[in-house]
């Protein structure tokens, strides 16, 4: 999926999530929830946040390839356990949350990805990067993200 719905789909798992749990330091787990949704393309130098780690993104390229390992739930869960010993558990489940938001997205594409890496098991979809469906998704969520935004600013008026 491109960077645009793979931000908005974790716009969305926030506003869903601060709808049942309270977040105390909301700036950063959003931060956190943003820069996660977008990291596991750095596997891939073409990308939003590839382009701006080029060098970085190109060695990681080619040594783990698009869609492998960063594309799995191995980097969350170390990420998430990392956190969570150091007693960071808002940062841990923002981390995890915004991650597993882009494997949601790209899972369903028909390029798929081995969520259970290194398990050659490849989850996929119907939905091509790019194509018709992607942008009927992008303006589904843009919609959905509207009504909520506008729940949420009428119970603060
Ligand atoms: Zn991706």
């Amino acid at each position: 999926m491109r960077a645009r719905t793979h931000i908005l789909f974790s716009v969305l798992c926030l506003l869903f999530y601060v709808d049942y749990v309270e977040v105390k330091h909301i700036l950063l787990f959003s931060f956190l929830l943003f820069f996660a949704a977008l990291f596991p393309d750095i596997d891939e130098a073409g990308s939003a946040i590839g382009k701006k780690t080029k060098p970085f993104s190109n060695i990681i390229n080619i040594i783990c390839g698009h869609r492998g390992v960063f594309h799995s739930l191995l980097l969350p869960s170390a990420a998430a356990l990392t956190l969570l010993f150091f007693q960071q558990t808002e940062a841990a489940v923002a981390v995890f949350i915004g991650y597993v938001s882009h494997l949601v997205m790209d899972m369903i594409t028909p390029a798929g990805i081995y969520l259970f890496y290194p398990f050659r098991w490849k989850i996929r979809g119907p939905i091509p990067v790019n194509s018709f469906f992607e942008k009927m998704l992008f303006w589904t969520f843009i919609v959905i993200i509207s009504i909520k935004l506008l729940v949420l600013y009428s119970a603060f008026v």
